[in-house]
C-alpha cells in the first residue's frame, strides 16, 4: 500500500530540497566496476509507517545494489532460527577497523567482531546456509514478502563482478575456516556472500522490508521474526556497528540504528514508530552515503524522533 501524503512527506520534501542545493557528494564504490558507474548525485528516501503505508521523495521507487543493508536481514534471519548460539560464533563490538580488515581476526581466533564486517557478515550467512540450504533464496523470500515486491531479486552481473574481485573476502572466508568458524565450503559460501550483496531493491522496499524493526520482531502478515528482545537486539548492533567504522558519528548525528551499504543505501529505524531507507551513491571515505547520512540527520532533527 502506499498514499500520497502523511505526516512526514513534508519533511522528505524539506530534506531532498536541502539535499539538491548542496554541493558535494563523495565518490561512489570503486572497488567493482559494476558499481563505479552509478551517477553520485542520484538520491532517493522512503518511509514506511508500521501499518505499510509508505511514502517518499526523489528515485524512492528506483532499485539500487542493497549490499551490506542485507546484512541486517540476514542476522534477523539467523536470531531468529538459532538465538543466543549466533553469538558464540561472532561478536557484538564495534571493530573500529575498516569494513573487510583481516587484522582482528588472529588475536581473536577467527571470531568476528560483529555481523556487520565483511568477516562477521560471512559467519552470519554461513550459519543461515547450515541452516537453510538457501541463504539468498530465503534473504529474497523475506524482502519479497516483507517489501510486497514479488519481483525483487538479485543482480548476477554485480554478484560476478564482486566475485571478480572477492580476493579480501576469500581470504577472511578461509582464514576464518582454518580455525572451524565456517562450516560449508568456502567457495558456496562466497557465492551465497556475494549473491546477497547484490540483492537490488528499492528505498520503498527495504523501508517495508526493515518494518519487523520497528514493530518489535513482528512481520507484515502479524506473525513474530523476532521477539521483543531480538529486534532490540539487532537494533542495537545497527546503533553500534551498522555504519562501518563512523557508527559514533552517525550515532551522534543521525540517533537511529542504521545500516549502510556500499551501493549508498542506508536503512534506519524508529522503534514503534517507522522505518526509513535512504539511497544516494556517492560515499565517503569510510563508505557511508554523505548525503544519506545528511537526509538522515535532517530527518531526525527536524521531527524530533531518535532513540535519544
Ligand atoms: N559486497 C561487498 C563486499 O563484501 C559489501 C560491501 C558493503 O556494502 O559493505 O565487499
Amino acid at each position: 500500500p502506499s498514499s500520497t501524503s502523511s505526516t512526514f512527506k513534508p519533511v522528505l520534501d524539506r530534506i531532498a530540497a536541502g539535499i539538491a542545493s548542496t554541493p558535494g557528494r563523495g565518490r561512489p564504490a570503486d572497488y567493482i566496476p559494476a558499481l563505479a558507474s552509478v551517477d553520485p548525485r542520484r538520491f532517493g528516501m522512503a518511509v514506511a509507517e508500521l501499518d505499510g503505508t509508505v511514502y517518499g521523495v526523489g528515485e524512492w521507487r528506483q532499485p539500487f545494489s542493497a549490499q551490506s543493508i542485507t546484512k541486517a536481514f540476514t542476522l534477523a534471519l539467523v536470531l531468529s532460527r538459532e538465538g543466543e548460539e549466533l553469538w558464540e560464533h561472532v561478536g557484538r563490538e564495534p571493530s573500529g577497523n575498516p569494513f573487510n580488515s583481516l587484522v582482528q581476526l588472529e588475536y581473536e581466533n577467527g571470531i568476528p567482531r560483529n555481523p556487520f564486517i565483511n568477516a562477521g557478515a560471512l559467519v552470519v550467512t554461513d550459519r543461515l546456509q547450515s541452516l537453510t540450504g538457501d541463504t539468498v533464496g530465503t534473504l529474497r523470500e523475506f524482502l519479497r514478502a516483507e517489501s510486497g515486491n514479488p519481483d525483487l531479486t538479485f543482480d548476477e552481473s554485480v554478484a560476478a563482478s564482486e566475485s571478480a574481485h572477492g580476493d579480501r573476502n576469500a581470504a577472511l572466508a578461509h582464514f576464518m575456516a582454518s580455525y572451524g568458524n565456517i562450516s560449508n565450503p568456502v567457495p558456496v559460501l562466497l557465492d551465497q556472500y556475494f549473491r546477497q550483496c547484490s540483492i537490488e531493491a528499492s528505498c520503498a522496499d527495504l523501508a517495508l522490508a526493515a518494518g519487523f524493526l520497528a514493530r518489535h520482531g513482528v512481520r507484515a502478515d502479524g506473525s513474530n521474526l523476532l521477539t521483543r528482545s531480538q529486534a532490540k537486539q539487532v537494533n542495537a548492533v545497527m546503533l553500534t556497528c551498522g555504519t562501518y567504522d563512523a557508527a559514533g558519528d552517525f550515532a551522534y548525528r543521525v540517533g537511529l540504528p542504521g545500516k549502510s551499504g556500499v551501493g549508498g543505501g542506508i536503512i534506519a529505524v524508529v522503534p514503534g514508530r517507522c522505518t526509513l531507507c535512504v539511497w544516494s551513491p556517492g560515499l565517503d571515505e569510510r563508505g557511508n552515503s554523505v548525503a544519506g547520512v545528511a537526509a538522515l540527520d535532517r530527518f531526525t532533527t527536524l521531527t524530533g524522533l531518535s532513540v535519544f
